[in-house]
């Protein structure tokens, strides 16, 4: 089995990963993990941009009372006062580091660039580059970490578990390569930037998200994860059973965008005062509810009382996009379902990004930094990525001393590949138990239907993995069954609805309930 020695790795080079590896390279060598192909990495399809309180008529405290009121009482202050504070300097990074965001083309506009505002936001704070900000992020991120000394950029190794000693202690990855040989790379210290677990689901706004991998390799060594149960739904995801997912952004809704169901009638201000732009679980639930009433598969989302010219200019992408699939968003109005987005749990971390195990640190939509609570906010997401990434970054600099306990022996299984169609067979069955049952609006039975269910999947599972060679198909299997089975725990044992979780046999919101919810590894799924 090949073994390298390395000091910082870091899993992931979405937003998150990207920052950390330009701001800790100057003071320690990186070795960064990027699959070639970044199939999984959400960042470079957001839409809408990043939240920062940049306008001279916005303010901090303006930006952290929207945060904690969309976060439903389960926000921690402290995060969200932290990450809010650090968002202009953030931003002010980026353009330094050349990222081209849309100009404010107005006369005389009281900052340079354009700012947008989307659900929950009380003001313009959205920063975007057009309506393809992550793409911009990650073309630009990519540029500088290319050329970086620095910087091992490693795009033939993907990390299927992490090595630990009997102290306790991250100690490095154990990695497959692009010919499936197991690899080991030991360091002083390991980031995971890994992404979500929206994969979980059926239906998702990006094409192929990560399904907590991540999460699940932290819980292996010991970690805390917290607030699994709040999975956010986009409530606007194109309506095209033929074509790939694809997000209408919450800009849209932010300019003017109007919803109506099938008989066309606008339903949101009758739910809500903030209409089409109240937090994205109300209108995700509106649109569900609309679409069980009548039975139709979609709603529709209609902006076209813009001046085309104005939706060309400020949505290129989607404006491309839907006609690439025979729809002029400019003269009709768009078929839009909700799907899978963003997990608000995750790892979770103090506010340098640092894990409870120690060498092992959690950025990005990995991680619960006590930022979201019971839900995420629009755009603050990659504010996160940017501001956590740079926080752990002024951790890493200095390098604290590495164990030099007994690292722990990862077993080697001998037997041959288990068939790829079986392992993405019972892929298929987590995700379609985990939509039909754990989905926007839920119920004990339910849940309770899914628990048994994924159980009976993580036994047949553990004998595979136990009898075939690790491939990374079938560990991301065995990793996402059992991150299912943590997150069904955690949304069986809320007794409430609050942000995300939305039960119908509790509909109320408690405040007995009102507590982060935070889980550990049992030891049956070990
Ligand atoms: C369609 C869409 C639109 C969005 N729009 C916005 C928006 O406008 N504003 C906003 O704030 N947020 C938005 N979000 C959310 C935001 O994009 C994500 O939360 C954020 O990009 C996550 O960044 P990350 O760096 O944590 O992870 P990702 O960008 O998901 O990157 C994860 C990285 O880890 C790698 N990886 C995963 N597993 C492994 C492994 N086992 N080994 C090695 N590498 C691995 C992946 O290949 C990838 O490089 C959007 C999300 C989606 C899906």
């Amino acid at each position: 089995m090949h073994q390298s020695e390395h000091d910082v790795v870091i899993i992931g080079g979405g937003v998150a990963g990207l920052t950390l590896a330009l701001e800790v390279a100057g003071a320690r060598r990186v070795t960064l993990l990027r699959p070639d192909a970044d199939d999984h990495g959400a960042s470079q399809w957001a839409q809408g941009g990043i939240a920062a309180v940049l306008s001279p008529q916005d303010d901090i405290e303006a930006h952290v009372h929207d945060t904690l009121v969309a976060g439903d009482g389960l926000c921690d202050e402290a995060a969200v006062r932290f990450t809010v504070t650090q968002g202009p300097g953030a931003i002010d990074w980026l353009l330094a580091k050349g990222m081209a965001f849309t100009r404010d083309e107005s006369a005389n506009p009281s900052y340079p660039y354009h700012l947008t505002r989307e659900g929950g936001h009380g003001a313009r704070r959205v920063i975007h580059a057009a309506d393809a900000t992550g793409r911009a992020l990650i073309d630009t991120l990519l540029a500088h970490a290319e050329g970086h000394p620095g910087i091992t950029l490693r795009r033939d190794i993907s990390a299927s578990a992490l090595l630990s000693d009997v102290a306790g202690h991250c100690r490095g990855i154990q990695g497959i390569d692009a010919q499936g040989a197991m690899r080991l790379l030991y360091a002083s210290d390991v980031v995971l930037a890994t992404g979500g677990a929206s994969g979980l689901y059926r239906h998702t706004t990006s094409p192929l998200p990560a399904c907590g991998e991540g999460m699940l390799m932290a819980a292996e060594l010991g970690a805390e994860l917290a607030n699994l149960e709040f999975q956010q739904f986009h409530p606007t995801c194109l309506f095209d059973p033929d074509g790939p997912p694809f997000l209408i952004s919450e800009a849209i809704r932010g300019e003017g965008g109007i919803l109506r169901n099938l008989q066309g009638q606008r339903f949101m201000p009758d739910i809500d005062e903030r209409g089409e732009l109240a937090p994205r679980d109300i209108v995700a639930r509106a649109i569900d509810a609309q679409m069980q009433r009548a039975g139709d598969e979609h709603v529709w989302l209609d902006i076209s009382h813009l001046p085309a010219a104005t939706i060309q200019r400020l949505f290129p992408t989607i404006h491309a996009h839907c006609q690439s699939r025979g729809l002029d968003i400019t003269r009709q109005p768009i078929p839009v379902v909700p799907a899978a987005h963003y997990s608000c749990g995750g790892i979770v971390t103090d506010l340098s990004g640092a894990s409870q195990v120690p060498h092992l640190y959690a950025i990005g939509e990995v991680a619960c930094t006590g930022l979201h609570g019971a839900n995420r906010m629009a755009s603050n997401s990659l504010l996160e990525c940017l501001v956590f990434a740079r926080a752990a970054a002024r951790a890493l600099r200095k390098p604290r001393p590495t164990s030099d306990a007994t690292i722990t022996p990862r077993r080697i299984v001998q037997g041959g590949a288990a068939a790829p169609e079986y392992v993405d067979a019972l892929m298929n069955e987590v995700r379609q138990l985990m939509s039909q049952k754990v989905g926007i609006v839920r119920h004990d039975a339910g849940i309770a239907e899914a628990l048994r269910e994924l159980t009976r999947l993580a036994i047949e599972c553990r004998h595979l993995y136990r009898h075939h060679q690790p491939t990374l198909q079938l560990t991301s299997l065995h990793h996402a069954v059992r991150l299912a089975i943590m997150s069904v725990r955690t949304a069986s044992e809320r007794r409430e609805s609050r942000g995300l979780h939305y039960n119908l046999d509790c509909p109320e919101r408690l405040q007995s309930e009102r507590h982060v919810s935070r889980a550990s590894l049992a030891p049956e799924l070990s």
